[in-house]
């Protein structure tokens, strides 16, 4: 009690930075010195000088207490960080390099995507299983950052292949390729929709094998890659999670040489309920502890195997979650007295707004007498949602160099939903696919086994970082990517020369 206020006593409202840390640290200690230098009086009974003594000491061990508990703060609140890169930042492993194979000659990586596991849910429910990842690994310490639009299949295609939407072509759930008129759907496996390299494409190449237990574009045939069967199942949402997880396990059951070197393994949830349910619902806590359970699962497999210390587990999600309800939307046709937008133009409504006037209609003339109307303060909720030419999208999106994204996109605000008209059919329940800037579209990402140093927290990073980790991982030259070549030096330990 005593140390606790005393430590708030000497909270700052605004964290210093580290040279004041140490400046009110040193003061506080150097008062310390000065009240406790002398303390007796001999002019004074005996009685008196034993209480006056004790009354000091005691003084002495709180202001001590004090200091200690306000160092050890400012110390570590100071290591704290915002944006990538900053590896002056991040918090240094004590380990130096990599640890050495135990059981395998070659390195192997379990990709996992929990989907929709926004950031902060590990914190929803007592996770052991995820937590101890954490804790014998590296961790992003905020989140890992989904690319735009936070959707699935956008950010599962871009954790594997290191490239924005708009360069590995699947720039939605659901778009409409311009020149042909088909459209892309979630069932779609022809290889013309699914551009770049995927991760179990680079490593077939290799002449290595790789797995996959449903991941968007894994049943699609790429080069070497061909989903084989045994190693590549096609998407069935009733599979059970055991029965993913057991399937993974049992590969390292094979000889060592036939042990897929790279394997992607994919659970529906805590998406499913965020979606029905919204992020803070107690279903969303039961998934959440439910997909615990599956990592559990999964390592006793490999402790059981002797193989664990030698596997490399990458934990991620593909996007966060946000409550949506009823009263945030925005209709379209509320906008009929500037432009009407007939639905043939909208491939997508929300939270990504994608439209594409027929030939003959400016879209620029489209973009303007929107806005125009959304500004006029006239359409219910209409500041929330901003227009833009695809090209005049912020650039950190990355969002416009593709003939399938349309020509006009929408950004609506946190939480909002944009829909052609109004309905009676009205909800509240969660979302994403929202500007990759919110913190509430963030998801995880945890590293962990030999190339990643135990208990580092590194910064946020965009997901598209992800290939070069792997391919760093498995020491197999990437594909060209938007990530950065130099990433994985800041994440991974070195290996030992
Ligand atoms: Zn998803």
């Amino acid at each position: 009690m005593g140390t606790d206020s005393a430590l708030n006593s000497t909270k700052p409202t605004q964290r210093p930075t580290q040279e004041e840390d140490s400046h009110n640290s040193s003061t506080a200690l150097l008062s310390f010195d000065n009240d406790c230098s002398d303390p007796s009086n001999p002019s004074q009974k005996r009685t008196t000088t034993i209480i006056f003594i004790s009354l000091l000491l005691i003084t002495c061990i709180a202001l001590s207490a004090a200091s200690a508990f306000a160092f050890l703060f400012f110390s570590t609140t100071s290591s704290s960080s915002s944006s990538w890169p900053a590896p002056a930042q991040t918090s240094s492993p004590i380990e130096t390099t990599s640890r050495a194979l135990i059981k395998f000659n070659h390195p192997v990586v379990i990709l996992i995507s929990s989907d929709g596991f926004r950031f902060g849910y590990q914190f929803k429910t007592p996770t052991p299983n995820i937590h101890r990842l954490i804790a014998k690994g590296t961790e992003a310490v905020t989140g890992l950052i989904p690319v735009f639009p936070t959707l699935t299949f956008p950010n599962h295609y871009s954790i594997v292949t290191g490239l924005y939407p708009a360069y590995h072509g699947i720039i939605n759930n659901r778009f409409v390729d311009p020149i042909t008129g088909e459209v892309f759907t979630t069932r779609s496996h022809e290889p013309k929709w699914w551009l770049g390299e995927p991760l179990w494409e680079t490593v077939a190449n290799h002449g290595l094998r790789a797995a996959a237990y449903f991941w968007p574009g894994s049943e699609v045939h790429k080069g070497s890659w061909n989903c084989p069967e045994g190693f590549c199942m096609f998407y069935n949402e009733s599979v059970p999670f055991e029965e993913r997880v057991d399937k993974i396990l049992s590969y390292f059951d094979l000889p060592s040489a036939e042990i897929p070197v790279f394997m992607a393994l994919y659970f529906e949830d805590p998406d499913h309920q965020g979606h029905q349910v919204g992020p803070d619902d107690p279903e969303i806590t039961e998934a959440v502890s439910g997909i615990d359970k599956m990592i559990g699962r999964l390592i006793n497999g490999l402790e059981k195997r002797g193989v664990f210390e030698d596997v490399h587990i990458i934990m991620v999600g593909d996007h966060g979650m946000v409550g949506t309800c009823d009263k945030k939307l925005i209709f379209l046709d509320d906008l009929a007295h500037w432009v009407k937008i007939p639905a043939e133009w909208v491939q997508y409504y929300t939270p990504a707004l994608s439209i594409r006037p027929p030939p003959g209609v400016s879209p620029s003339s489209v973009v303007g007498k929107i806005n125009e109307g959304l500004q006029s303060g006239k359409v219910q909720n209409g500041k929330h949602l901003k227009v833009y030419l695809k090209e005049e999208l912020p650039s950190r999106l990355h969002y416009s160099a593709s003939d399938r994204i349309p020509p006009i996109i929408g950004l609506v605000e946190e939480g909002f939903k944009v829909e052609e008209q109004r309905s009676k059919h009205q909800e509240c329940g969660g979302a994403h696919g929202y500007d990759n800037a919110f913190f509430s579209m963030r998801t995880i990402f945890i590293g962990h086994g030999p190339q990643f140093a135990r208990g580092r927290k590194v910064p946020s990073f965009e997901n598209v970082q992800i290939y070069n980790l792997v391919t760093s991982i498995l020491n197999i030259k990437g594909a060209p990517n938007n990530g950065s070549l130099s990433f994985p030096g800041f994440v991974l330990l070195p290996t030992p020369k």
